[in-house]
Order: C-alpha cells, then structure tokens, then sequence
C-alpha cells in the first residue's frame, strides 16, 4: 500500500496526541476535503449541495483563520484577466455564484468599485483578454484617470484600463458562508485537527489520519494552501509558499480614498519589478491598502512565517503609494504577513493525482485564485462526482502541462512518475514471478 506523501515528517512533529489513532470505518465518507480555506470551503459546499455525505477538515481551530493565505478582509475580483483569457469562463461563473451566495446567506459579499490596471505591461494584458472576451471596459490617458479619480497622480505616459465589474470580494465571510451552508446541507466539519497522512487503500478509497483519527472515503481532495507541498510532497519545487506583506496605509484626504469612490487597482510601478495591488477604503480596517505580488519572494516555511512587520516590508509600498497616489501615503495604520503559493507559471495546478485517481489536488493561489474559488469548489465537487475528470479546463491546469525543457519541471513530473518504494517492490515481486 503506498503512503500519502509527507505523512512521516508531520507525524514526527506530531503532539502525543498523534500517536493514539482510533478509526472510523464504520463512517465512510463519499469524500474528505483536507482544508477549508478558498477552494476546500467551496468544494464542501457544492459536494454537500449534491447530496454528497463530506467531510471537511482544516487544522486551524476557526472557519477562515489569519495563519493561511485568505485573511485581510479584501480580495480583488476582475474580469479583464491579465492572467490570460482561459479564466473568463471560471470568472463569470464565480461572479454569477457570489450573487447566488449573497442570496443564500442573506449578506453582501461582492463590492462594485471598478478595477483600474496601470501601466505596462499590465495593461497590454488586460486589454488583451479584454478584447479577446468581448469584455466592458475603458482605455483612459492618465490624465483622465487623474481627473476620474482624483486620489491617483499618474505620470503622463502610464495608460489605464478601467474596469467597472471590478472590486471587494470579503474572504472571511465568503469562506464562512460556504462552511455554513455546506454545514446546513449536512456536511460534517472539524476546525483543530490536523491531517497527518493519508495513504489509498486497496479498495480504491482513502484513510485519512488526522492528530486526533482516521477516517475513510471514497474520495479526498487535498486544498491545503501553502501546506500543498507537506500533504504532497511529489509536488516540491512545484507549489511553492513565499511570504507576502500587505500595508493599510493613512489618507491625507480620507474622502478621495472611499470604496464609493476608489477603485480597487493593479500597479506597475516602473522603479520595482513585481506589481502592486490595493484597495480603497474598505471595511474593519481603516486604510488604504496596499500589497506586492511576491512571484519573486523567497520559499518561506508555513509553519514558521514571520508575521513582523519590517521597513523592508513597508518601503516598497510607501514608494508605489507615494509615486502614483501622494494622497494615500499616509503613516501604516495596520499590516499583514500572509503567504502567497507560487507555481513556475503562476498558473494554478488542479488536476487529480498521477498515481492515485481518488485524489484530487487544487492549489489554486499564486497571489490571484480566491476570486475564482466559487466556481474553482464547482469544478473540484464535479471532479469529484465524475471520478476526476476536469471538463473545464483540460489541460491548462494539470500537473503535465508542465514542460521538461522548464527549469525546475523535469523533477516534479519525474517524482510524480516515478514508482514509489512500495510500488518498486511491487514490480520487481511481478517481475519475479513472470521470469
Ligand atoms: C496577501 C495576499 C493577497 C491576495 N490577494 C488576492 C486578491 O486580491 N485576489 C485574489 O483573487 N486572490 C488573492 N490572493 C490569493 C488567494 O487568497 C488564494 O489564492 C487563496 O486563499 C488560496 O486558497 P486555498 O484554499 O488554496 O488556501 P487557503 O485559503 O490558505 O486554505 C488552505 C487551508 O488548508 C488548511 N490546512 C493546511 N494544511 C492542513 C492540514 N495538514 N490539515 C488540515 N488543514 C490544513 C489551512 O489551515 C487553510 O485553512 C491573495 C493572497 C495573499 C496571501
């Protein structure tokens, strides 16, 4: 029997706890989703919308948590996706489900402010996946986005693409949401357990072992965030977790910055390589917020991230706010050490298990996934449902688009093909007999 990867290193940093597992035979799910943060959440939901008997687990001991990838309060949605045009479909689907959430729970969970993306290449980008999908949207000088939104001052030769569909997504809540309603469609839920390991069984289902015990499905879908690489370790070098830093920073003029009267924005400043994101005034916080997109930070450790803030930290951003919006650079009212999940293409990897067809993989980050995760839990439940296959995205998610000629892809597709000890045994034991 192979074992479900990264199992013995969480099991030697286990409390004793870990060490007295009892099972749950008798209680056997259709399937177990292992973390319920953006996509695990959703998933719950849907699979528990169907009809689905599932289990969620996540080992953090509250629904949304400020240890992962989704806390903050605000997560940017848009539609003119600078990240190509393969995701429109996944966005309409997602922007059409926070409506239907909103209904469900009776709450506001999407914020029209508008999305402006400055700069280059950006821009390119967006307008390119905005003419491609036939998408609203507006070319402005950066004069007249000066004029439009007065808490900008961009230099002259900066173009803008102004998106109105753009704006807030809430994470905590939407997570919550999805919980609550997985919940009320009889999903069961454990916040504090830890999932240790996982290993298939002959039967073609899955134990799933937490620090408290083992449980068992037919099916398991593995969203665990930054700890991607410890649930699965064959996917190292491949879904990498880096920290990222976010700022809410003081207005001058607070009025200018109001989320009835600031866009949510993409920033490229010209001085620093990754780009910047923010966000108006908006919510709990007070602040104009701002982040990087760390795709060039270094790996970080999840269960060690430092969570302090630095001036290496808040230099770039007061430097970016400064330079296209003086207004803004006030003192840090608040900051934020999160972890962004990073891939070599920054593309997501969805896709089941090359050696286990019950399990299915989502690490849908790379500092852009939470705006797509209604539609992205949509496609893991179907995946689920249709043992695995992904009818919506084919081949750009999965783990073998991956080229061999890509630095640092060779070794993933090589550990994901090659036989596990067990599996070896097991080979040479046939070849043994056949000879
Ligand atoms: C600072 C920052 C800003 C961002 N801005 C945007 C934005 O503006 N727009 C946008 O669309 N996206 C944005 N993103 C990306 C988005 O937040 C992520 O794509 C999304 O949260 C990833 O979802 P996930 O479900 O993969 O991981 P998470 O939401 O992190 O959830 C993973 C869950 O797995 C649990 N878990 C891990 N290991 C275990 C285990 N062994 N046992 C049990 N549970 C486990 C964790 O506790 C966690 O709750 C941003 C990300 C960051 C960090």
């Amino acid at each position: 029997m192979l074992k479900g990867a990264g199992c013995n290193l969480l099991r030697a940093a286990a409390p004793a706890a870990a060490r007295c597992l009892s099972t749950e035979a008798s209680k056997r799910y259709d399937a177990i989703v292992v973390g319920l943060g953006a996509h695990g959440s959703a998933c719950l939901y849907h699979l528990a919308r169907w009809g689905s008997k599932v289990l969620g687990l996540d080992r953090f001991n509250s629904i949304s948590n400020t240890k992962a990838s989704h806390h903050g309060q605000t997560r940017i949605t848009r539609m003119a996706y600078k990240e190509g045009p393969e995701y429109v479909p996944l966005l309409r689907k997602s922007f059409e489900m926070y409506e239907a959430l909103e209904r469900e729970t009776q709450q506001k969970l999407y914020w029209q402010t508008g999305c402006v993306n400055i700069g280059e290449p950006l821009f390119s980008a967006a307008r390119a996946t905005a003419d491609d999908q036939q998408l609203p949207h507006e070319v402005l000088t950066a004069q007249q986005a000066n004029e439009r939104f007065p808490g900008l001052q961009l230099p002259a030769h900066m173009p803008v693409l102004y998106e109105a569909a753009g704006g807030i997504v809430e994470p905590e809540k939407m997570i919550q949401a999805h919980v609550l309603r997985a919940w009320y469609h009889g999903a069961h839920v454990k916040t504090g357990e830890t999932v240790l390991e996982w290993e298939p069984l002959p039967d073609g289902g899955v134990a799933v072992t937490t620090d408290y015990k083992t449980y068992h499905a037919d099916k398991l879908v593995i969203s665990s965030g930054a700890w991607m690489e410890q649930m699965v370790p064959e996917l190292k070098g491949l879904t990498v977790p880096g920290r990222a830093t976010v700022g809410w920073f003081q207005p001058s003029v607070p009025e200018l910055f109001h989320h009835s009267r600031f866009p949510v924005f993409l920033l490229q400043d010209e001085e620093q390589g990754d780009p910047f994101y923010g966000f108006p005034e908006f919510g709990r916080f007070p602040g104009v917020k701002i982040g990087k997109f760390c795709v060039s930070a270094p790996p970080c450790d999840p269960d060690n991230v430092d969570r302090e803030m630095s001036a290496a930290d808040t230099k770039p951003l007061e430097q970016a706010l400064r330079r296209h919006m003086p207004k803004a650079h006030g003192d840090v009212l608040n900051f934020a050490a999160c972890m962004f999940t990073m891939t070599p293409d920054n593309h997501f990897v969805i896709d089941t298990h090359p050696r286990h067809p019950q399990v299915v993989i989502c690490s849908a980050c790379s500092g852009h996934g939470f705006k797509l995760s209604p539609a992205i839990g949509y496609v893991l439940a179907d995946m689920v449902r249709h043992d695995g296959v992904c009818k919506e995205f084919e081949q750009q998610m999965q783990i073998h688009r991956l080229s061999r000629s890509r630095p640092g892809h060779a070794a993933v597709l090589d550990r994901f093909e090659q036989p596990q000890p067990q599996q070896q045994q097991q080979q040479q034991q046939h070849a043994a007999v056949g000879s």
